[in-house]
């Protein structure tokens, strides 16, 4: 691999705008370091492009050195897909840039954009693109998995959003892909992640909103069940207006929480209202009425301050492992199983995340997008976050366990950007009926899967889908 990076290296220095980082040489330390600490790696050569033409001369280099190559934007891939040991890494931090069409409510950002970025240029039109829900997130990941955050059931997946995407082909070619140009490509890219190319613009629809109203709420035992059950028969009912994601943990030992509930298992409730506040006033008393008095509260938030009030809560460089699945129904003793986990879990940050999909997103057609699941709407992401690697195999096994207990009332499915790495066996149930078509994509424009760290479709591989 040394002499394969050697390699790339000298094929690039010459013509190579952006930065060529080796171990050892200055600034390499800081851009070796993804998002989560669990994924410490060294690459042999970080390839951190200034232009798309950056991207081209990298591909093409580390293909015909035949290296293994991972593609970062945010890096905050949970799976770590986004560096490697010894291989190439081909980073787009440099690429940011976003240009805004007020009047069209069109937007066009570059492959290494984080959300935050596009949410400060599309706010100062008053438009939104629907994404996630922490700022410094990579837009490219988020994007190509599918993309969920506050706007889904009112605006629709992230990638329901992309009108257009221009990337770079395992071949070192310039593609587009959009409706009428490579349609095929257009639909895998919609949720297929990083298996096609290095996407380096999107085209996107945007929005108008530039305020919310965010209510939150504490429930703790033995109110956990009947809330639960509550929101389970509401949101089937509930306005597109409204996104409630419910979190199981304990309570932070925070100001703003009462005495009696920190460090005790809560149900805490988040509740985003995007239409007139007026008229969103009942369903969020109504959602909110089980919890804990003095830990409700409720206000008109702006769209940036929502942005970005989860950021400090997911630090890079802490410790994460996570495990992910759809239920068509939350059935009550899925619901018990859940709620007798709060009282094992091994750390104050680790959580059990709750979100309903449906509204826009359930409306778009399973077959329109390689976006997995509609069908289910209830998303279950088991998430832990610790510090100190003493402490993994506690973390790592009460999820496996946890998930092992739960499996039974999933539907098949998994959303790929809340996968950790070691289940790469889980892929073909991600895209399920979809298998053939995304196999067949990428056999089509990346038959020797040069592009393979990531939730890997690999080419001409047609199998049975669990
Ligand atoms: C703190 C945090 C909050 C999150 N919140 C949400 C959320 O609200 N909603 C949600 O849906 N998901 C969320 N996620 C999951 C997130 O969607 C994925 O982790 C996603 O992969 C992050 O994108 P990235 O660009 O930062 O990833 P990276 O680590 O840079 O890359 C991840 C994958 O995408 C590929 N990739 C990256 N850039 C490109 C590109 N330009 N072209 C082609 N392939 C590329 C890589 O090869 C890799 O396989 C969150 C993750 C974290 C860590």
């Amino acid at each position: 691999m040394v002499e394969a990076c050697e390699e790339v290296h000298s094929a690039l220095h010459r013509r190579f705008k952006g930065d060529l980082l080796r171990p050892g040489e200055g600034g390499y330390k800081d851009a070796r370091a993804i998002w989560n600490g669990m994924v410490a790696r060294t690459p042999g050569l970080i390839a951190r492009c200034a232009d798309v033409s950056d991207v081209q001369n990298a591909v093409r280099a580390g293909s015909e050195a035949g290296i293994l190559t991972a593609v970062r934007c945010g890096g905050h891939s949970l799976a770590g897909f986004s560096t490697c040991d010894g291989g190439l890494v081909i980073d787009l931090s440099r690429m940011r840039q976003v240009t805004v069409d007020p009047s069209a409510r069109r937007a066009r950002f570059a492959g290494g954009c984080l959300l935050g970025s596009i949410d400060t240029a599309t706010q100062k039109a008053g438009l939104v693109f629907p994404s996630g829900v922490v700022s410094h997130t990579g837009a490219a990941g988020l994007v190509l998995g599918g993309g969920t955050g506050w706007l889904t059931r009112r605006f629709g997946l992230s990638c329901d959003n992309v009108e257009g995407f221009t990337l770079v082909t395992a071949d070192g070619s310039v593609v587009r892909a959009n409706a009428k140009e490579n349609p095929d490509l257009f639909w895998a890219l919609r949720g297929g992640g990083g298996n096609f190319g290095v996407v380096t613009e999107f085209e996107v629809k945007l929005h108008p909103l530039t305020a919310v109203v965010l209510a939150e709420g504490l429930c703790p035992e033995p109110r956990i069940r009947p809330l639960l059950q509550r929101w389970r028969d509401f949101m089937g009912e509930a306005p597109i207006d409204l996104k409630w994601n419910v979190d199981l943990r304990l309570a932070p030992h925070a100001e703003n929480v009462p005495m009696e509930l920190r460090g005790r298992p809560v149900a805490s409730s988040s509740l985003v209202w995007t239409g007139d506040p007026e008229a969103g006033r009942p369903y969020l008393e109504r959602a909110l009425a089980m919890c804990s008095p003095a830990s409700v509260s409720s206000k008109i938030m702006s769209f940036l301050d929502l942005q970005t009030m989860a950021d400090s809560a997911f630090p890079h460089g802490r410790r994460y492992y996570t495990k992910s699945g759809y239920f068509p129904y939350l059935d009550d003793s899925t619901i018990d199983r859940m709620v007798e986990a709060v009282a094992t879990i091994p750390s104050s940050e680790t959580q059990i995340e709750l979100a309903y999909l449906g509204g826009a997103a359930g409306q778009v057609a399973a077959s329109e997008t390689a976006f997995g699941e509609r069908s289910a709407p209830f998303i279950m992401n088991l998430l832990a976050n610790w510090s100190e690697a003493s402490a993994d195999a506690g973390h790592i096994s009460w999820i496996r366990g946890l998930f092992n207990k739960l499996r039974p009332a999933m539907k098949p499915g998994v959303y790929v950007n809340f996968m950790s790495g070691d289940e790469q066996d889980r892929v073909p149930e991600a895209y399920h009926e979809r298998w053939d078509r995304m196999v067949a994509v990428k056999s089509h424009y990346d038959p020797k899967n040069f592009f393979r760290l990531n939730q890997n479709v690999q080419p001409g591989k047609r199998e049975a889908k669990s």
